[in-house]
């Protein structure tokens, strides 16, 4: 794998879509790896209880060791506590999530910044120390506050569309969602990128609503489409990544193409500004 350039800030991203199964994780650990691979840095921040990211990336989240972004948003742990360095490649970071999370929630309602938590525990020297050039926040399927603390403390949006049935249902609802953060929280927030996901080729849907996606978003649609496969299902089963599970296969290489081109996107999604 050739390098990649690195962006001049730290890009932060939050991986958003409040409907559930699109491909959220499964494009958020792939892209993730794949920009590591390319000798990028890179910390995942799971927010979902479920834990799937840090499963997917080789993390016992279960382990009762660990420190999770549970315990980093209720200010009880520093960022440097809580990160985990992934066994497969020494670029790739995490802060796993574990099942207390669910609780958060509820938890954070009550307390003061409940908005901006996550923000303010990224705004951190580790990040630099570290030399992280990317973060990329992994959201659970809703619009809560786990997701909210998400679009505050990111500045671009990243939204994986599945190339099915009522693929852009609720997506008006997100871009809803993501105007008001940009009117009251964080101005700079913005869309930056789609990504189609679980494509078939074979049908004629898939198609159409890769066309449909297009029309709307114009080239913030990355031009890789990922495949619909199983072995990019099989992957997290084994606590890896789709680039190490199976390195050769149609899914993993067209997660590298789509890092691929995120990274080369870099200084046209930081000059954007606003606007969806
Ligand atoms: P989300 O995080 O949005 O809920 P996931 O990434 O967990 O979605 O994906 C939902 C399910 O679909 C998972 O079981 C995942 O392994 C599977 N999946 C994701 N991408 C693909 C793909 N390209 N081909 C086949 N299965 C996929
Ligand atoms: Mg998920």
């Amino acid at each position: 794998a050739g390098t990649l350039p690195r962006p001049a800030h730290t890009r932060i991203m939050t991986v958003a879509n409040q409907k559930g199964g699109v491909g959220k994780t499964t494009s958020a650990v792939n892209i993730a790896a794949g920009l590591a691979l390319h000798g990028l840095r890179v910390l995942v921040v799971d927010l979902d209880p479920q834990g799937n990211a840090s499963t997917a990336l080789g993390i016992d989240h279960r382990s009762p060791d660990i420190n999770s972004v549970y315990e980093l948003l209720i200010g009880e742990v520093t960022l440097a506590e809580t990160i985990v360095q992934s066994s497969s490649n020494e670029n790739l970071y995490c802060v796993p999530a574990t099942l207390d999370l669910a609780g958060a929630e509820i938890e954070l309602v009550s307390t003061v910044a409940r908005e901006t938590r996550l923000r303010n525990a990224l705004n951190d020297d580790v990040i630099t120390e570290l030399g992280i050039d990317y973060v990329i926040i992994d959201c659970p399927p809703s619009l809560g506050l786990l997701t909210l603390n998400a679009m505050v403390a990111a500045r671009e949006v990243f939204i994986p569309i599945q190339c099915e049935y009522y693929a852009l249902e609720g997506v008006s609802q997100l871009l809803n969602n993501i105007s008001m953060v940009q009117a009251h929280l964080n101005p700079g927030l913005h869309v930056s990128t789609i990504l189609l996901t679980m494509y078939d080729g074979r049908t004629k849907l898939a198609d159409q609503v890769a066309e449909e996606v297009r029309n709307h978003f114009g080239d913030r649609v990355l031009t890789t489409v990922i495949p619909r496969s199983v072995k990019v299902s099989e992957a997290p089963g084994y606590g890896m990544t789709i680039i190490d599970y199976d390195p050769g296969s149609r899914g993993a290489m067209s997660y590298l193409d789509a890092a691929r081109e995120l990274a080369m996107r870099a200084d046209t999604a930081t000059e954007e500004g606003s606007g969806r």
